[in-house]
């Protein structure tokens, strides 16, 4: 097969990778895992989008702005929370209104390069065919990096020690009486975290310290130091953000234990909220996320590593091609032991820029990258891996490659950013 712009994973930064640069005329091939679309933002049931708003200004605004008023136009918009079908359902329309060839079910086993270029790349499929496929530029939006450990290309995992984020499996629930929620919520402030608004116009709530504490007296094993949950479109619904199980996740055996004890924490979680919760009374389980939420695995070595340093000092860069204002937010593996590692940058009215160089490989010319698994530090990826900033990145790179025939080294990355500014997607 031949491709101008081969994209390896359909998450919410692949997507944009690709619907970006096939509306700026390349012939664009998207190959996914899945037999879906939208990665953890759709298959991860995660929900909302963390903070990408300053001052009432958007801060990633181009195809993302696009997709989510065609998702609030069908009802599946809310504030910053989304439903995950009408997501997926748009996502589609958009790629095909495009002309993306999608290859769904696929994934690379080989990779053939030669000097600092990537030539082609093996595919093989759900069905055991067996493809090949070359372009003028790979972009690795796999989130795990996957691309490019093929490729031969350096890679970082975890922390200094080594250790991943924790995984979570996410999970939806019906049938939350969201008066009775608030009301609880207002009578009890101190059993939940001091952030959550007892008028808040989105139920988004962590905590019920107490009741955790009495069930675990009681002998039910609460598997984290918190429940957290935020409000779904439609009635009564919410995501439940609460599952934490360690776990290597550049190991497969790791992440296949991690499923079953996710879902055996969402047992035990339900009969928690049942039991002890004051709005539950009639709740119930309605779908488990059939992806687990693998935060961080691999970060792939850019022209740039971004870093925590670099979010903390909210930096700028001659190439910043994505803003963003999340901070630090790291998950321990250890939930019980949990410190949560969560750090603002210092002026909240402020952001930080990712710079071009960041989605850029080291290693390979025609190696883009776009996600979670960018050219960052432990830290600097834990606050550029929000779904908001993925899409920015998305954008940039497919924005990037559109403009170039042959290295991406030898773009003048200034006047990138300068024509994201002008073509409004900055
Ligand atoms: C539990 C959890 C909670 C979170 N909460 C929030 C939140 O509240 N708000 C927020 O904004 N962000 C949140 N995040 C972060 C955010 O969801 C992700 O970092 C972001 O969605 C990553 O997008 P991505 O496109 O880079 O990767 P992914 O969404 O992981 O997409 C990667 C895509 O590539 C595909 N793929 C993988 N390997 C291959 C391969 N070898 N070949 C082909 N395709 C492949 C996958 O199937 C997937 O479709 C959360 C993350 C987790 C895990």
């Amino acid at each position: 097969m031949k491709t101008e712009i081969a994209v390896f994973g359909g998450g919410i930064a692949g997507f944009h990778t690709a619907v970006v640069a096939s509306r700026l005329g390349k012939k664009v091939t998207l190959i996914e895992r899945t037999s879906s679309i939208g990665g953890l933002a759709t298959l991860g049931l995660v929900n909302p989008f963390m903070k990408y708003w300053l001052n009432g200004e958007k801060l990633v605004k181009g195809i993302f702005e696009e997709l989510l008023n065609r998702v609030e136009k069908k009802g599946g918009l809310f504030f910053n929370i989304f439903d995950s079908e009408t997501m997926k359902i748009e996502m589609l329309k958009m790629l095909k209104e495009n002309s993306v060839n999608v290859l769904f079910n696929t994934v690379p086993y080989y990779v053939k390069t030669e000097n600092n270029r990537i030539n082609s790349v093996k595919l093989i499929t759900s069905i055991g065919e067996k493809l090949e496929i070359t372009a003028d530029f790979f972009i690795d939006a796999t989130g795990d990096g996957t691309l490019a450990y093929l490729s031969g290309a350096t890679v970082f995992s975890g922390n200094v020690q080594g250790e991943n984020q924790a995984l979570t499996v996410m999970f939806t629930m019906g049938g939350v009486d969201f008066e009775k929620v608030k009301e609880d919520v207002s009578n009890n402030r101190e059993n939940f975290f001091p952030w959550v608004d007892p008028d808040m116009k989105i139920v988004s709530v962590a905590g019920y310290f107490e009741e955790i504490e009495r069930a675990r007296k009681d002998g039910l094993e609460f598997p984290n130091k918190y429940f957290f949950y935020n409000q779904l479109p439609g009635n009564g619904r919410i995501t439940v953000n609460t599952t934490h199980i360690g776990a290597k996740t550049t190991n497969i055996s790791e992440i296949s234990r991690a499923i079953f004890e996710g879902v055996e924490q969402i047992e035990l979680i339900i009969k928690f909220t049942k039991t002890y919760l004051k709005g539950f009374e009639n709740a119930y389980l309605e779908k488990i996320a059939p992806s687990i939420g693998i935060r961080e695995s691999r970060r792939i070595k850019g022209l740039y590593v971004f870093t925590g340093e670099d979010v903390k000092n909210l930096r700028k860069f001659e190439d910043g091609v994505v803003k963003a204002c999340y901070g630090i937010d790291v998950h321990p593996k250890d939930a019980q032991s949990q410190k949560i590692d969560k750090t603002v940058p210092p002026q909240p009215n402020d952001y930080y820029e990712i710079p071009l160089r960041s989605l850029i490989s080291s290693e390979f010319e025609n190696l883009g990258i776009a996600g979670r698994c960018l050219s960052a530090d432990f830290l600097g990826q834990s606050a550029a891996r929000i779904m908001p900033t993925c899409a920015g990145m998305g954008q940039a790179i497919g924005f990037t490659c559109s403009l170039s025939d042959g290295s991406l080294w030898d773009l003048d990355f200034k006047k990138v950013k300068k024509l994201l500014e002008e073509e409004g997607f900055l």
